[in-house]
């Protein structure tokens, strides 16, 4: 088959992204941690577009969950069926979005897509619906052609990405599962560099901790009748500082390469300057290298937490607030890897590199399950951002991509 003619039909598709793009970027799909009612409208919509081409096979795979109104969080899988049998190449976008935080901190309305300077910008515009709308226009060029790619083909559109899975790709897997196999090509359009050639195949594990110093709340002026919780929580700020020597291993496919342990967020204590905190919050986020058991990360740090309970006479409460190990990384010599090289070879006319990334994307689920996943796509690298965007030619170029990897082989 003549490939150009795809790359072609590809760029007559833009318009018909734009019109997506603006049709989904009006329908906030904020799942209920983040405050909204889920993705079941914007699901709707999505299925519409998805009929348009016809697939041999629609699934809707629905997660019971009681908090949001409909009582469901909507997950769907489409399959294309290709020339050849053999491994399917799947693309797994997620439908929900984030908040989109301070307005003030926005040009304009986020949940109206916007074209400018050559840019799409609103709220899921590249998170995650770049990867919805290149993967259904690649799809949408074998059709309007005539054509079957290569390869069987599944889209895959998931709820609950944004926190956690858990009724999104957990939810599918669990109940269809059967559907995918360790021979399979599957990208997850979600994340990578400008230049479309970070190929993510590995991720750290991740360790989020809370910590309660308890200390004792007294008048500043008299210290010595309370206990300083803000001064002990700053000294345990520091001790943690020596989880990087413990846990000394480098990986170059990382950037960094070394695990990393940030304390990051800080809850209030007393509103005035002229008392004494008796109570302090903070966190760690912990990224770990995927070598390293997260329980002996665990076990450290409730021994730096001892040790100061026992210098400063506070008592420290934990709690773990993330926890997720790493599953073992994609090969660096799967398909689905050699298949995007090839791609991103062919279509920029780059080297693509797989790499590990600091954690926290939806492939870990399909790793759990010992499926080969790599996130890929031409990122923006504006997800979460006021003022997020995807730049046309990013579309168009994607789009190109997946249906070159189609016909991987
Ligand atoms: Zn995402």
């Amino acid at each position: 088959m003549d490939f150009d003619s795809i790359t072609r039909k590809i760029e007559s598709l833009l318009p018909t992204m734009i019109e997506w793009q603006k049709g989904l970027t009006a329908i906030p799909a904020i799942g209920p941690e983040n405050g909204g009612d889920g993705e079941l409208n914007k699901s709707r919509y999505l299925k519409s577009i998805v009929e348009i081409l016809s697939p041999d096979t629609l699934l809707e795979i629905n997660a019971p969950d009681d908090r949001v109104p409909c009582g469901y969080r909507p997950n769907m899988v489409a399959l294309f069926k290709g020339a050849k049998p053999g491994p399917k190449v799947w693309v797994l976008s997620h439908t929900d979005v984030v908040p989109p935080g301070d307005l003030n901190l926005w040009n304009s309305d986020p949940f109206v897509a916007l074209v400018e300077n050559d840019r799409l910008v609103g709220r899921g515009v590249e998170d995650d619906q770049h990867g919805i709308v290149s993967s259904l226009a690649a799809v949408a060029a074998f059709k309007d052609l005539g054509l079957r790619p290569s390869h069987e083909v599944g889209l895959v559109f998931v709820a609950d990405e944004e926190a956690g899975s858990r009724y999104g790709l957990s939810y599918v897997l669990r109940e269809r599962g059967d559907l995918f196999s360790p021979d399979d090509l599957i990208i997850v359009p979600d994340g990578g560099n400008e230049e479309g050639t970070l190929i993510e195949i590995s991720e750290k594990s991740m360790l989020w901790m809370k910590f309660s110093v308890i200390g004792q709340q007294c008048h500043a002026s008299t210290p010595e009748k309370g206990l300083n919780s803000l001064k002990a929580a700053a000294q345990l700020i520091l001790d943690l500082d020596v989880l990087h020597k413990k846990f000394p291993l480098i990986d170059p496919l990382f950037s960094p390469p070394g695990s990393t342990f940030e304390p990051t967020r800080k809850d209030a204590n007393v509103p005035n300057v002229n008392t004494i905190p008796g109570k302090d919050v903070f966190y760690l986020d912990c990224r770990v290298l995927p070598e390293y058991d997260l329980t002996l990360v665990k076990e450290n740090i409730f021994r730096i937490c001892q040790g100061l309970e026992q210098r400063m006479g506070v008592r420290v409460e934990t709690e773990v607030v993330q926890y997720a190990q790493a599953p073992p990384p994609t090969s660096s010599d799967a398909s689905v890897v050699k298949a995007l090289e090839e791609a991103v070879k062919y279509i920029y006319g780059r080297d693509a590199q797989p790499r590990g990334i600091g954690g926290g994307t939806v492939a870990a689920v399909f790793r759990q399950a010992g499926l080969p996943a790599a996130v890929w796509v031409t990122s923006s690298e504006s997800a979460h951002q006021p003022n997020e965007f995807v730049p046309l030619a990013n579309l168009v170029s994607d789009a190109r991509i997946f249906a070159h990897v189609f016909q991987y082989g």
